[in-house]
């Protein structure tokens, strides 16, 4: 059970590079204490200087250190901290840390864990969502894993289909089959995947779609019961599973198919008990069917563009929520105005099959007046600043580059020069293949699906 919900004057952030420092940024405007905490890697890292007060937890690998539940723990205490922000990755979709906080009494900015728990698994998470009304891909999420049953289930179902791992994410253990004869040696090779990666090699089924698109809808709940969707944000545009662009609103949606999904991501989290910020993802098909995929019970990479459509703060939802407050606003008050792109920064080499880079960061500036575009048109969401060094201890993510427009077509033009106004020396980045998606007159023309990188791989290399 969760806490009774206690205003707290002092914000920890259990997270570092680019999240951390935002959810800082809005921590401090509402008047927070805030605590970093840090590995040695990351000793002078932006998110510390950033902080009112920073601990250290632990060596640069992750798990002695931004993944060390009791070092975490034992800086919340060691600082009167009275609660913790987990950003996304590392610690935020771990139970066993949020029940060490529930009983350590320090509030955590996120869903119980029993919702956690829900959405953890994904076969056990589809059966719930059918309970509650939610569309799912026709596909096997049953508990018998035998051979001979998952085959003619595979065979029922009709290829292609995709063998999923229900321990799994990250894209990892996931693989399309074509047909029948294919079965058996794609199960084999899923099942040994996903059990080095996640200890478990129990699998699921879906019908594979062909060519759907990513759109995910942004949830909210707060202790009361109330749940609204701030609308969706469209992500299709991934390489190997992993998203690079993302815009709000998703193109092309009309009322009454926004309004279904919204109302179905709703009926989602209400169904196992959520509370705080989710996400629902969804394949939507070109016919305009959209099926559950997952629910994300964190804030995501991509929130900024949720906020810049709406005009809300979504980490300042989150915070007052965790204080016990009710949702800010309802459902009819909240309205979408303009388009809204993120492109993310990676310290990668495209040229080299995207391999991490490393090194100074001699230069990381944005020249906004020089490109003509005002601080309302773009924000730079960032973990790091000129001088810094990027170590190839952690996600290279080094920034997101969010812009606002009237409509797509403006908000894609200001990407465009926002991307030609960013100058990073020092550190390879992806900032040429950004540019190239961005200027792509696929992408210009909405032609999205989940493979529009992998189809146009000769005009984006
Ligand atoms: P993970 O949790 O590993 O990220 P997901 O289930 O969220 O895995 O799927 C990741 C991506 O794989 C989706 O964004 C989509 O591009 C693709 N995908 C997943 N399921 C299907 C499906 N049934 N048909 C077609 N593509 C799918």
């Amino acid at each position: 059970m969760t806490l009774t919900p206690t205003k707290f004057d002092t914000l920890l952030v259990a997270n570092r590079g680019e999240i951390a420092c935002r959810v800082m940024r809005t921590a401090r405007r509402m008047g927070l204490k805030t605590v970093a905490v840090y590995s040695d890697a990351d000793a002078s890292a932006r998110h510390v200087r950033d902080a009112d007060e920073a601990v250290r937890l632990g060596p640069a690998a992750a798990r002695e250190s931004y993944l060390n539940v009791d070092a975490v723990i034992e800086a919340a205490q060691r600082t009167g901290t009275g609660a913790i922000h987990p950003g996304y990755g590392f610690l935020s979709e771990n139970g066993t840390f949020v029940k060490a906080l529930e009983q350590a009494g320090i509030t955590f900015v996120g869903p119980p864990a029993s919702a956690i728990a829900a959405m953890g698994d994904k076969s056990a998470a589809k059966a719930r969502m059918a309970n509650a009304g939610v569309p799912l891909v026709p596909g096997y999420h049953g508990d018998d894993q035998d051979d001979a049953l998952l085959r003619s289930e595979a065979d029922k179902i009709g290829y292609p289909v995709m063998l999923k791992a229900s321990a799994g994410g990250g894209g990892k253990g996931m693989r399309v089959v074509e047909s029948g004869e294919g079965f058996k040696a794609a199960l084999d090779g899923c099942r040994r995947e996903s059990k080095a990666a996640f200890g478990d090699d129990r699998m699921l089924i879906e019908k594979y779609l062909v060519q759907p698109r990513h759109v995910e809808v942004q949830v909210f709940c707060d202790r009361y019961g109330n749940g609204v969707y701030l609308f969706e944000r469209d992500c299709s545009v991934q390489r190997r599973h992993q998203k690079v662009i993302e815009e709000a609103p998703a193109p092309g949606m009309t009322p009454e198919l926004r309004a279904a999904m919204g109302d179905a991501a709703v009926r989602a989290a209400k169904e196992i008990g959520y509370v705080g910020a989710g996400t629902v993802e969804f394949l939507l098909d070109a016919d305009g069917s959209f099926y559950f995929m997952e629910m994300n019970t964190r804030l995501q990479v991509e929130h900024p563009v949720t906020e810049m459509i709406t005009g809300q703060d979504l980490v300042e939802w989150q915070l007052r929520v965790a204080m016990g407050e009710p949702l800010p606003c309802r459902q009819e008050e909240l309205t979408i105005t303009g388009h809204s792109f993120e492109a993310r920064l990676y310290a990668e080499d495209p040229e080299q099959d995207f391999l991490p880079a490393t090194g100074l960061l001699s230069r990381f500036a944005l020249d906004l007046e020089g490109a003509g575009l005002g601080a309302d048109q773009v924000r730079l969401d960032s973990g790091v600043e000129s001088g810094d060094t990027v170590s190839m201890h952690y996600d290279p993510m080094l920034a997101k580059l969010i812009v606002h427009g009237v409509d797509r077509d403006a908000a894609l033009a200001t990407l465009n020069r926002a991307l030609a106004a960013l100058d990073v020396q020092g550190v390879v980045t992806n900032r040429a293949f950004l540019q190239r998606l961005a200027n792509h007159p696929g992408f210009k023309n909405v032609e999205l699906d989940t493979r529009f990188i992998e189809r146009n791989e000769a005009t984006l290399f």
